[in-house]
């Protein structure tokens, strides 16, 4: 029988120690951590993800502000805009919510963040620095998995273990994360993106896999093992007319048939969803507390 990695019961329980560590920041005087998240136009998708983020800040005691651009803001005023949050001294941390409109070059965008108010983890000083295993912001989706990994108990070391998809944002640094010496790391990590071959002679052989694609149910039970963990990071809304909404979460793991081979297993939504937001509030109150030796 397996057991779910819920994502929705570890964040409530991160929740409420960061809530504890701000309001004892408070009580001795201190301001609290201060997230501030760029939203240039208003995709649906993006403002919901800020809106999020801004109410988590309300809920676990730190400030918040929310700067919004029009769609057609040019990457100059971007810029500028940047490099004055990058000067604000009461700010510890922000974002530039993604993605961009085609106008402006997210990479340019990124490369203007200080890399020391980067709480994505996205500039590649962070990155760099992540890769080399030094103190660093981990971007948000690898670090909550790693979390939900630590806080479970799950042991990684020795262990097989595979990713599939290898984006900036999820699949590759996950792979760095678990092949370095750490506490959660010491796999041998295989990295399956697009144009591998067979993709199931590798996800057979994992003990962890860690799935971030963006393909409903392709991981199908016959391509896993007996015992295997499973880490779903895929978020795909399928059309549903019996939901309000007309749609539901799907992960990129055909969820029963591979739960039934599983030892551990994230759900669909409540998996490692709940654990990105958290974590990016995680990497904004190491930033208020200076946690991050820059040497
Ligand atoms: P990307 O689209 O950036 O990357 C997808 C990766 O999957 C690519 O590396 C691609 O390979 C690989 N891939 C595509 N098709 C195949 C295939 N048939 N076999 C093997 N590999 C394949 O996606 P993201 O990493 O940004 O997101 C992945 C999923 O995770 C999405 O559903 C997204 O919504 C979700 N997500 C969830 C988050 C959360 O908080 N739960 C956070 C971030 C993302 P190639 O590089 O060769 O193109």
């Amino acid at each position: 029988m397996y057991k779910l990695l819920s994502g929705k019961e570890l964040s409530t329980v991160l929740k409420e120690e960061m809530k504890q560590e701000v309001a004892a920041l408070v009580a001795n005087g201190a301001r609290p951590p201060h997230l501030a998240a760029i939203l240039v136009g208003s995709d649906g998708a993006s403002e919901t993800y800020v809106g999020h983020k801004v109410k988590m800040c309300d809920q676990l005691g730190f400030a918040s502000t929310l700067v919004r651009l029009e769609a057609d803001t040019s990457e100059e005023v971007l810029l500028k805009k940047i490099e004055e949050l990058n000067q604000q001294e009461d700010l510890d941390g922000f974002i530039v919510q993604l993605p961009l409109p085609k106008h402006i070059n997210a990479n340019k965008v990124v490369m203007a963040i200080d890399p020391k108010k980067d709480v994505d983890g996205f500039h590649p000083v962070n990155v760099g620095r992540m890769a080399q295993n030094l103190p660093s912001y981990l971007p948000a989706t690898p670090y909550g998995i790693v979390q939900l990994l630590e806080r479970n108990g799950i042991e990684t070391s020795g262990k097989e273990c595979v990713v599939v998809g290898r984006s900036n944002i999820v699949g590759s640094p996950m792979s760095i994360l678990l092949a370095q010496n750490a506490a959660v790391g010491n796999c041998t990590v295989t990295l399956c993106h697009s144009r591998t071959k067979d993709l199931a002679f590798h996800t057979k052989r994992a003990d962890i896999l860690v799935v971030a694609l963006g393909k409903a149910e392709f991981i199908t039970g016959d391509m896993v093992k007996e015992g295997v963990v499973v880490i779903d990071v895929g978020i795909t809304r399928v059309k549903d007319e019996t939901r309000k909404s007309g749609y539901r979460l799907k992960g990129d793991v055909k969820f029963d048939e591979v739960a039934a081979k599983s030892s551990f297993i994230t759900p669909v939504p409540g998996g490692v969803g709940p654990m990105t937001v958290v974590s990016l509030l995680k990497n904004t109150l190491k930033a208020r507390k200076g946690e991050i030796e820059w040497v």
